[in-house]
């Protein structure tokens, strides 16, 4: 039996890897319209997911995980963050851990943090990766893909998601005071969740590749 909530670590630990390699470059992208902190605040918030308790269920791990984040690593995107991990958490508590429960979990997650930001799509902010890798995951899932296919098949929109907010005018959050400046340079939170999903692909690739959303059998 597969055990996801081993698997749930080693994705946190490979998101806590990225983030520290890429640390400055979110924070230079954070300093043109926001305070330059973005990477540091990430840093401290992986820190601490990637310390909490790993007993238990996949479930527990990623609440557990994202209170901590949410708790050390501040600034907007703490909050943000952590509950996005946090939610991811609460809606794997069922039985079933497959792509359409990982969906729907996706899904909760990336609402919430809408909720939480009073954000939409175009808004330039993380949701702007977060939102399209979520309906997309859920297009992937529908057509029998298992967890890590559907995550790969995704993960190209999310970029697309990251990559168009350059183009935006910052609406949400400190960057949207200095406005116009913020457009020509991506969006630092928008950024930082493209590579912590583009790690957590990975781990899934490795780690479970051939878990399936369909019945296996028969
Ligand atoms: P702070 O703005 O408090 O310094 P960070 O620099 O760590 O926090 O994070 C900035 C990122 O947080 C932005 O690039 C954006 O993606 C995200 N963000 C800020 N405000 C919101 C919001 N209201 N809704 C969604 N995301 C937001
Ligand atoms: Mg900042």
């Amino acid at each position: 039996m597969t055990d996801h909530a081993a698997i749930v670590a080693k994705c946190i630990d490979a998101a806590l890897a990225i983030i520290v390699e890429k640390e400055r470059e979110l924070g230079d992208l954070d300093a043109v319209a926001g305070d330059g902190d973005h990477g540091a605040g990430m840093v401290r918030g992986f820190r601490a997911a990637a310390a909490v308790e790993r007993s238990g269920t996949a479930s527990q791990v990623l609440v557990n995980a994202g209170m901590a984040f949410s708790n050390a690593a501040g600034g907007a995107s703490g909050a943000l963050v952590g509950t996005w991990i946090m939610r991811v958490g609460m809606s794997l508590q069922g039985e079933i851990l497959d792509a359409s429960t990982v969906h729907a979990a996706l899904d909760k997650a990336a609402i919430a943090v809408a909720q939480l930001g009073n954000t939409r799509v175009g808004d330039k902010t993380m949701l702007d990766t977060l939102s399209p890798f979520a309906e997309a995951y859920g297009n992937a899932a529908a057509t029998g893909a298992s967890i890590s296919a559907a995550w790969a098949q995704a993960l190209p929109t999310a970029r697309l998601g990251m990559e168009i907010t350059r183009n935006m005018i910052a609406t949400r959050g400190r960057a949207s005071v200095l406005g116009e400046r913020s457009r020509g340079t991506q969006d630092p939170g928008a950024t930082s969740m493209y590579y912590v999903l583009a790690a957590v692909g990975d781990v899934l690739a490795a780690d479970c590749p051939s878990e399936s959303a369909a019945p296996s059998g028969g």
